[in-house]
């Protein structure tokens, strides 16, 4: 039995939920929707999984708890230091205070949980885990849970016209609906076995489907029956999950349903940031880079050529190039302005140059217009406008999210400034889905009013308010109000919300990871799942 059980659901979207429940596919989410009160939850800038579950688990903005993106930024030196994880997680999560203040704690599956931080009660890690590394704690826990499966790969590019992509579509989803069932029976067999007062569960599923079948859940074109079953079985299994999830936790428990960010179709064009950036004089290109790359494939002896044959260094002229840009992800774009002092070859003055630099890219970006006259992107801001909090200094120096019909595409400064043109139609891999701001959350259980559909909270608003549902009192330090107006005005009274600046240190980091081995299998199941270029 639990107190207050947090069901989530990586990348739910009212867009699904709320038809697909009103037409009876979903009775359990209709049943919790007619019983409690729900809404949309804004995510993180970027909507990303990383960032987005690190702030609802520690109710901070990425500013002040360090995870900004998949891959850990670089502020100061040229390329990414690696990729991001549990150790860059560097504030207290929801279910280290509640375990401090001597509650029980149950984690599956919530990222960010590898490298594993114990808790008083149970974790199993999530997506960040390399295999064949552990995966739970306590470690024998392991053993109970024989044959679990954090996530699965998609297959490369799904193209469902494609008969050999179509069956691997189908045994996609398939596994992807095993998937739930086996994470339903392993959170049942733990409620039993290991109760605890918090327990929160995250199902990746509502994620991967959209990516890759978007069009088969907006309620547009489902061009094959079979896949569209296929879609709809893990939509079942989601919602049998739910039901049977709450029932476990019995009528005394609260219930918090939860998505890190929202889905929409994936994006028409694709801009090219380095473009922008370089026709506007912002980054400069070697003159002749070409013939100086076949140069140095000639005349520099190989064992130094690995040194001055990266492309990047020799297309591009450091010391004049005052800002670059990458991706935080394919909807957020990531400008780097080249201060002096910051990065080696700094090249633009801090105070006054810097202010300028930024004023002329924030200025030039709003101005942006698309193929077809529209704003490329919905908001261009310095990083201090986004965030606050000791890991501000960490983020873009300027974040530009893309309008809904444009993406960003970042595999490398050579890719981009190929590119003649600033537009060209977003990358084809088979995912015809991608992230949005909107998320959901649904709370039902004893304190809650069932209001129905309710007011949009910030993600940051979960964990406030699943410490007050725990009788615990809230850090000051979180970065937004509880969700007060939906507890019941009689359970608020009897309970009014208390406040505390006593929370455990920004946590001793733990190990990042064990070897350049487990972090480069990481990566690359990242980026089949599309996160990473
Ligand atoms: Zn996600």
């Amino acid at each position: 039995m639990a107190k207050l059980l947090i069901i989530g659901l990586d990348g739910a979207t009212w867009r699904v939920l709320e038809p697909w429940a009103r037409a009876g596919r979903l009775p359990h989410l209709a049943a919790l929707m007619a019983r409690g009160s729900w809404g949309a939850l804004r995510s993180t800038v970027p909507a990303l999984t990383l960032p987005a579950w690190s702030s609802l688990i520690t109710g901070r903005n990425p500013g002040a708890h360090g995870v900004f993106a998949f891959r850990r930024l670089a502020p100061d030196r040229y390329d990414s230091p690696g990729l991001a994880s549990a150790g860059d997680l560097r504030a207290p999560t929801l279910w280290e205070i509640a375990g401090r203040a001597g509650q029980r704690v149950g984690v599956v599956n919530v990222p960010p949980s590898y490298p594993i931080r114990p808790v008083s009660g149970f974790v199993v890690s999530c997506l960040l885990t390399p295999p064949g590394e552990r995966f739970t704690d306590p470690p024998e826990l392991a053993r109970e849970l024989d044959g679990y499966r954090i996530d699965l790969q998609p297959p490369r590019g799904i193209v469902l016209d494609d008969p050999v992509n179509r069956e691997q579509a189908l045994a996609y989803l398939d596994g992807l609906r095993q998937l739930t069932r086996g994470r339903t029976a392993a959170v049942l067999h733990l409620m039993r076995t290991r109760p605890a007062d918090l327990l929160g569960v995250v199902f990746y599923a509502p994620d991967r489907v959209q990516h890759c079948f978007w069009t088969y859940v907006e309620g547009g074109a489902e061009p094959d029956a079979d896949v569209a079953a296929g879609v709809a079985a893990v939509y079942s299994a989601l919602d049998e999950a739910l039901g049977e999830l709450t029932a476990a936790a019995g009528p005394e428990a609260t219930v918090i349903l939860v998505s890190d960010h929202g889905f929409g179709p994936k994006p028409a064009h694709a801009v090219h940031l380095n473009r922008w950036l370089a026709d506007a004089g912002f980054l400069r290109q070697r003159p002749l880079w070409t013939l100086r790359r076949k140069m140095i494939r000639k005349v520099v002896p190989s064992a130094w050529r690995g040194r001055l044959d990266t492309l990047d260094r020799i297309l591009v002229h450091r010391p004049r190039s005052r800002a670059w840009a990458d991706t935080l992800e394919p909807g957020t774009a990531a400008v780097w302005v080249h201060v002096a002092g910051r990065y080696p070859h700094g090249c633009v003055s801090p105070g006054a140059e810097y202010e300028g630099v930024r004023r002329e890219i924030v200025t030039g970006l709003q101005a942006l217009r698309g193929p077809e006259g529209e704003p490329v992107f919905q908001a261009v801001r310095r990083r201090e406008e986004l965030y606050h909090g000791r890991y501000v200094t960490e983020a873009p120096d300027v974040i530009a999210v893309c309008a809904p019909r444009f993406g960003v595409v970042y595999h490398s400064l050579r890719r981009d400034l190929g590119q003649r043109a600033l537009f060209s139609p977003f990358r084809e891999e088979g995912f015809s889905g991608a992230h949005d701001a909107m998320g959901v959350y649904l709370f039902a259980g004893p304190h809650v009013q069932p209001l129905g559909r309710h007011r949009e909270y910030p993600i940051e608003s979960i964990a406030p308010t699943a410490l007050h549902l725990l009788g615990l009192a809230v850090p000051r330090s979180m970065d937004a109000p509880a969700c007060t107006s939906l507890l019941d005005p009689e359970f608020l009274r009897q309970a009014p919300l208390r406040f505390t600046d006593d929370v455990p240190d920004a946590t001793a980091s733990s190990p990042g990871w064990r070897s350049p081995e487990d972090e480069a299998v990481v990566a690359a199941r990242l980026q089949a799942l599309g996160y990473l270029e």
